[in-house]
């Protein structure tokens, strides 16, 4: 892999080495720092996992930027194993990061406490996302059961599957509001795509996002004009909803008059629940956004095919971290909410930021 990134830092990283030889070579990174935006930190660093999931030991290297991240902060690499990992959450009271492996058919933990990876449950039907619902439920996106569901400590209720008389797609990320209504993206990818789930229609014929309302259990479609919708996230104040496409066609294809893929959409949200004005927010690239949480400040802290990229309120790229793997989603945890944990490929990673999920702080965990 070879890679010159963040534009405008006057930075690189040039690692000489294969992902899946990634242990052994990361040592032969070279890394150049050309200005004045803060520390290059290579850091060591050893682990030990659960036998269930694998044991590695690696170096791991970072680059800290702009004010977003703590000061001399490193990218650590805390947990590996995984196939795909995706849906991450932070469990506050047990200080863990729970996250899915989706082709493996697992949900598994991270442990702050312990630094270990355990698995949580072996039969997951292909879960993916994952959220906290007001009352501190985990709200999780199921690929095999095509549902949002609750996961009350391991007890499962499905919470909607259909819309219409037509099953849901895939439920792929979701999140909460702070009214409680629950909105979420269902692309086709686990029913289209092998090892993501079951082989299956498209039975309302689009990928839509929805918002459900458990009071009432009314399920409308909020948003029909995203060709592959897959992550989303509030603003701060709930005035805007971003929602990531995922799909890489151009504009115009397969369906006349919808933008290209890659992009990170905004909509304003009157009433909390109509959302109006969908633009592209942000082109993400490499690659392609998957999964992003927006800070405290309204700033969307999106993945990308080798990084964590960070825009401002107005899509201005203003942050980058490499990473090695490529990456699926990442949340925000910690005691204090500001370590950025991320799911890339087959590992878990953290650092340290200076900020927090305004999601987080507007619900109180
Ligand atoms: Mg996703």
């Amino acid at each position: 892999m070879q890679s010159t990134w963040a534009q405008g830092t006057g930075r690189s990283v040039d690692c000489g080495h294969a992902l899946s030889r990634y242990a052994s070579s990361l040592a032969g990174c070279r890394v150049n720092a050309g200005n004045s935006l803060g520390a290059v930190v290579v850091k060591p660093m050893s682990l030990t996992l659960d036998t269930t999931i694998g044991t590695v030991e690696a170096e791991v290297m970072t680059v800290a930027g702009s004010g977003l991240i703590a000061e001399g902060a490193a990218l650590e690499k805390v947990a590996t194993g995984t196939t795909w990992a995706e849906g991450p959450v932070w469990l506050a009271e047990r200080r863990v990061v729970r996250f899915s492996d989706i082709p493996a058919n697992r949900i598994v933990e991270y442990s702050e406490d312990s630094g270990e990876l355990s698995v949580y449950s072996a039969n997951a039907e292909y879960a993916n996302g994952r959220t906290l619902g007001l009352d501190g439920a985990v709200i999780q996106c199921s690929h095999g059961r095509r549902a949002v569901e609750r996961d009350d400590g391991g007890e499962l209720t499905t919470l909607v599957d259909s819309w219409r008389g037509a099953r849901l797609n895939s439920p792929n990320d979701v999140v909460v509001a702070s009214d409680g209504t629950i909105w979420f993206t269902d692309p086709s990818y686990g029913i289209h795509k092998a090892g993501e789930g079951h082989a299956g229609e498209l039975e309302y014929g689009d990928h839509f996002v929805f918002r459900y309302d458990p009071a009432s259990g009314k399920l409308d479609p909020v948003v029909i004009d995203v060709e592959m919708p897959n992550g989303l996230a509030f603003s701060p104040d709930e005035s805007i909803l971003y929602v990531s496409d995922s799909s890489v066609d151009p504009p115009g294809t397969p369906i006349p008059g919808r933008p290209g893929g890659h992009a990170i959409h905004a909509y304003d949200i009157f009433e909390g629940r109509h959302a109006k004005n969908g633009r592209i927010f942000a082109e993400v690239s490499p690659g392609l956004p998957d999964g992003f949480r927006v800070d405290r400040d309204g700033n969307v802290w999106t993945s990308s095919w080798d990084s964590v990229q960070v825009f401002s309120p107005a899509g201005k790229l203003i942050e980058r971290i490499p990473v090695p793997e490529r990456v699926a989603n990442l949340c925000f945890g910690g005691d204090d909410g500001a370590t950025l944990y991320i799911t890339a490929s087959s590992s878990l990673y953290r650092i340290r930021t200076t900020t927090s999920d305004a999601a987080q702080v507007n619900h109180g965990f």
